[in-house]
């Protein structure tokens, strides 16, 4: 994991940043986006969800679950839980209810943006096929 900018690579603005093992701006959207600075047209490698094979959403979903369900979020939780704890002097079973509160916040919060991006992304084939 770690974190990749991504620039136009005729004007150099900033694009956006990834905090992903994944070297494309996004796994879902736009396979050309224009820059907004100079309207260069810049290939994304990304495609739109209806363009992903039933294995290639799987894996997607996976990843999403996998990356945070299973090792970002039990590391928040424990973080919180044990700075609550050792630090704050919360008791523990306060403490593991916030760890907890916080691990089902970072699931809920990357699986609705998930949703979103999926449905964004809907949203754009069915413009772009009127
Ligand atoms: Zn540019």
């Amino acid at each position: 994991m770690s974190t990749t900018d991504f620039f136009c690579p005729n004007c150099k603005t900033h694009l956006g940043t990834r905090f992903s093992i994944s070297k494309k701006i996004t796994d879902i959207g736009p396979a050309v986006i224009q820059c907004p600075s100079c309207s260069l047209q810049i290939k994304t490698n990304s495609k739109e969800w209806v363009e992903f094979n039933f294995l290639e959403k799987t894996r997607l979903w996976f990843e999403v679950y996998f990356y945070y369900a299973v090792l970002i979020g039990p590391v928040f939780a424990y973080t919180s839980h044990y700075l609550l704890k050792e630090k704050l002097l919360v008791n523990d079973a306060s403490s593991a209810i916030v760890g907890f509160a916080v691990y089902l916040s970072v699931v809920l919060l990357v699986h609705f943006r998930h949703v979103a991006q999926v449905k964004a992304s809907l949203d754009r084939t069915s413009i772009a096929q009127q």
